[in-house]
């Protein structure tokens, strides 16, 4: 089950510690929440690396619950993302350092901070975390 806005995750976990079930509401500290969402069926990832939803697009925060109350799975969607971000690459053209790739999807990692294996356009974490730091 997936959660769409952080701010409820802990709701949600006290509403699962009602009902008798252990509940632990997390963030990116336990697994990151973006590959979760994908498998959970809440969107796509786009180019630019964050999750795009059919409702929202990427305008979401992602928190997340573990728990062992029994539910049914959701499964991954396609609904398009990928064959419009191999088109598109507005993100990439303007990300002031440029941190978000060009070219296709690779399983190739730019640099210690992305997972490797994974069919993806990759992040350059390391540009973008220096351009926040410069810019906060
Ligand atoms: S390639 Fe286009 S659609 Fe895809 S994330 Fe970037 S700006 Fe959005």
């Amino acid at each position: 089950m997936g959660i769409k806005n952080g701010h409820h995750r802990g709701v949600i976990g006290q509403i699962f510690d009602g009902l008798g079930y252990h509940a632990i509401p997390c963030g990116n500290n336990t697994g990151l929440c973006i590959p979760l969402a994908v498998d959970a069926g809440l969107g796509e990832l786009g180019r630019h690396g964050l999750l795009i939803t059919p409702e929202y697009g990427p305008r979401v925060r992602i928190g997340k619950v573990i728990t062992d109350l029994p539910m049914a799975y959701d499964q991954p969607i396609s609904f398009g993302v990928k064959e419009f971000c191999e088109v598109c690459g507005k993100c990439a053209e303007a990300c002031p350092v440029q941190a978000i790739s060009h070219g296709p999807q690779t399983d190739k990692p730019v640099n210690i901070s992305t997972n490797p294996g994974v069919m993806k356009w990759p992040i350059d974490a390391d540009k973008c975390y220096m351009s926040w730091m410069i810019a906060w």
